[in-house]
């Protein structure tokens, strides 16, 4: 029954992501963040948009997709990498690789490497850029790089219930979390058939 059961985890996964639909603005800022006054509607002239504007101070809450950094770690010469069963919502129970949001104040990649040591325990060195994952619907825009493991010792965390090597030809497509990670390890996938191993050591 491990199709069905796939199914069943995928429906989940998408479900999931169906109960986080890209908020409205209403949900996501009802008071200005700098007067404390009530937001309101009004359309912007020169850019033919309406846009949350304070009805006290008239700052303009501008609501823009979270960046998250990822990073797909590769172990050694066989070409496994690494990934990790979530064990937050959403996506609890699911595999993905190592990612998070970006923090003021951080680069991209340096949030990609921190978010894997925080993940996994593993220290990784940035390779080079996998894509970049944005959908419309999703208020993230995601960056995935190609990374090595560098030293740290795998370990679950607070964030992740194990993490565990897969070759290529084992990645659990039916228990990925997200729409984005599937997107991120076919490109891999592609990606190291095309050039293996390329930026990583050999
Ligand atoms: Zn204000």
């Amino acid at each position: 029954m491990r199709l069905t059961e796939s199914g069943i985890e995928r429906m989940a996964a998408d479900r999931l992501h169906a109960d986080r639909p890209h908020l409205s603005g209403e949900q996501l800022a009802k008071f200005c963040p700098l007067c404390g006054a009530p937001l309101a509607d009004r359309l912007i002239e020169e850019e033919q948009q309406v846009r949350k504007v304070c009805s006290g101070c008239g700052f303009i809450f501008y609501l823009n997709p979270k960046v998250v950094a990822g990073a797909v770690p590769r172990q050694g010469r066989d070409g496994r990498i690494w990934l990790l069963r979530r064990n937050i919502s959403p996506g609890m129970g699911l595999w993905t690789f190592p990612g998070g949001y970006v923090d003021l104040g951080e680069s991209v990649p340096d949030a990609a490497v921190r978010e894997t040591f925080e993940e996994t325990r593993l220290q990784v060195r940035i390779d080079g850029i996998l894509n970049v994952y944005s959908y419309a619907h999703v208020g993230i825009v995601l960056v995935v790089y190609r990374a090595t493991v560098t030293g740290g010792e795998a370990a679950p965390t607070p964030e992740s219930q194990e993490a565990r090597l897969f070759r290529l030809d084992e990645i659990p497509w039916g228990e990925l979390a997200f729409t984005s990670t599937r997107d991120a390890m076919r490109d891999y996938v592609e990606h190291e058939r095309k050039e293996p191993g390329s930026g990583h050591d050999k």
